[in-house]
């Protein structure tokens, strides 16, 4: 059978982009080696970018009943002060990845994403006409064709691989383990709650629940004893010791895994018929929520193009900008860790430097929104004429937008593209009559961190278009057609 799209991998980017096609009305497989989505996934942080993302969608409210708001955003375990800033979400939010997982492919099945588990992938060769991919089922071998692939695979994607597309990156001399534990009232690790640095790492202790915890600790310099399989409870508690000098006896090990410290930037995002995105495209270490916000970016930016692409409606080049957009956010989601990374090294002097940084109101917003994953701003090129400062950004203040807005909630979590008109009266109506069905116009009192009289907003949030108050609308038919096609003849 042919199909339009088919994702490979079901962790949280690929069910993300199988949402976000389906929502556009395409048909979507996913192909999954494992026989649960997210089993293992090892993270507990989202951070503001991937909140509002999930608030967007309608998502949050299933995760909100399972987490919680950590208070804080950090810098290399610097903290910031989030009530500075504008947004409602500036923070952590704290979810095992795992259960954020089994909300979205609960979403995708309700959807109707064809989620098919235990097949896992091993070849995929394309032509200018489809992509072959090759997958191992407990029935047997099958191979499926699709007009393209996704390969949301994960850090060893073998999507990526056979589309031909480089891995570039190392690793640097950090390493560490990440276990989930059940302990007593009285174990020690109470006492380290938080994320601490010592001169030989850091640890790190997350509640999980009544007598949970996620234990993550990591060493510089040092050879980890092992670089396969899991680490057990006698190499963790050794660790811990090691590290912060505190010894902790007893407890249950649920589950462990190391980490190394790797980054990668895949060299182009697109090969052909053949897209990466997550894991697959990036990789680095997770600090500050960085890792999961950069992967749904990706995802969101690359439904809406590839479902135009695939109803007709796509200006030329569209599917190209899935790289020059998210590449550049990729790369500096790299290089902004690494910068983190090596502030967490025991060069003391200058983490104390940095600290007494973001005491200045305006480092603490410029480091908030680069961890929290908000600050990523599009090139965007207006058919004329310079970009309203908006261009290309996320629409400030989202989740007081969507509260403020008679029917933005609901068009988001429809997946629509968004003409607002915040001058209150119907002067943009004529210009979306053409492109109703796809993009929703919404009129609004002007909004607080909005300096603008009108917006167009993609199906991802981000902002095509704007104009002042008074201001020339004359890029909006170019910028409607980008995000929504020709309008219907007629019209
Ligand atoms: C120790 C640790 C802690 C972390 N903590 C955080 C955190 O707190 N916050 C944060 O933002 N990020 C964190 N991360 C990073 C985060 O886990 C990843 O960025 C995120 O899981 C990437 O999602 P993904 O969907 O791209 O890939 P993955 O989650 O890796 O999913 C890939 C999926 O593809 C499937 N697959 C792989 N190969 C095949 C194949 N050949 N055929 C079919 N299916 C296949 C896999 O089974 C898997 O389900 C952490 C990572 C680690 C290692």
């Amino acid at each position: 059978m042919f199909h339009d799209v088919v994702i490979v991998g079901a962790g949280p980017v690929g069910l993300m982009l199988a949402c976000e096609l389906r929502l556009a009305g395409t048909p979507v497989v996913v192909l999954e080696s494992g026989s649960e989505p997210g089993a293992q996934a090892p993270g507990v942080a989202l951070n503001a970018g991937v909140v509002e993302l999930l608030e967007m969608r309608g998502l949050m409210d299933a995760c909100r009943a399972e987490g919680f708001e950590f208070p804080m955003a950090h810098f290399a375990h610097i903290w910031l002060d989030p009530t500075q800033l504008a947004d409602r979400y500036p923070f952590n939010f704290a979810i095992p990845h795992s259960r954020l997982v089994h909300h979205l492919a609960e979403r995708a099945r309700s959807l109707g994403v064809d989620l098919r588990l235990g097949q896992r992938v091993v070849e995929v060769t394309q032509d200018e006409e489809s992509v072959r991919t090759r997958i191992e089922t407990p029935s047997g071998e099958q191979t499926v064709r699709s007009r393209y692939l996704v390969g949301c695979d994960g850090v060893d994607s073998r999507v990526r691989q056979a589309a031909g597309i480089g891995f570039p990156g190392d690793e640097q001399p950090f390493h560490g383990t990440v276990a989930d534990l059940a302990v007593g009232p009285d174990s020690p690790l109470g006492e380290l709650v938080g994320a601490r640095e010592y001169p030989a790492g850091l640890v790190a202790v997350t509640p999980m629940g009544p007598g949970r915890v996620r234990l993550l600790t990591g060493e510089f310099g040092v050879e980890p004893p092992r670089r396969d399989g899991a680490p057990d409870l006698a190499e963790i508690q050794d660790s811990v010791r090691r590290i912060a000098g505190v010894a902790f006896t007893g407890g249950t090990l649920a589950w462990s895994a190391r980490w190394f410290h790797v980054t990668r930037l895949a060299e182009r995002y697109r090969a052909g018929r053949i897209f990466v995105a997550g894991d697959a495209a990036h990789t680095h270490f997770p600090l500050g929520g960085q890792a999961l916000s950069t992967g749904l970016d990706d995802a969101v930016n690359l439904g809406w193009k590839l479902a135009a692409d695939l109803g007709g409606r796509a200006p030329e080049g569209l599917l190209d900008t899935y790289h020059t957009e998210r590449h550049p956010a990729g790369a500096r989601a790299c290089r902004t860790t690494r910068a983190q990374v090596a502030l967490l090294h025991p060069l003391t002097e200058l983490r104390d430097i940095v600290a007494e940084l973001v005491r200045f109101p305006a480092v603490n917003e410029y480091l908030g929104m680069m961890v929290g994953g908000t600050d990523t701003r599009y090139p965007v090129e207006p058919a004329g004429g310079d970009a309203h400062p908006l261009a290309g950004r996320r629409l400030p203040g989202i989740a007081a937008a969507a509260r403020s807005v008679p029917g933005l909630a609901e068009a988001w979590s429809a997946g629509h593209a968004v003409l607002l008109d915040l001058t209150g009266d119907d002067s943009l109506g004529r210009a979306v009559s053409g492109s109703a069905k796809r993009v929703t116009l919404l009129r609004s009192a002007p909004l607080p961190h909005v300096d603008a009289a009108a917006v167009l907003l993609r199906p991802d949030g981000r902002v095509a278009w704007a104009a002042p108050a008074g201001g020339d609308t004359a890029g909006l038919h170019a910028a409607l057609t980008a995000v929504a096609g020709a309008p219907a003849q007629g019209s």
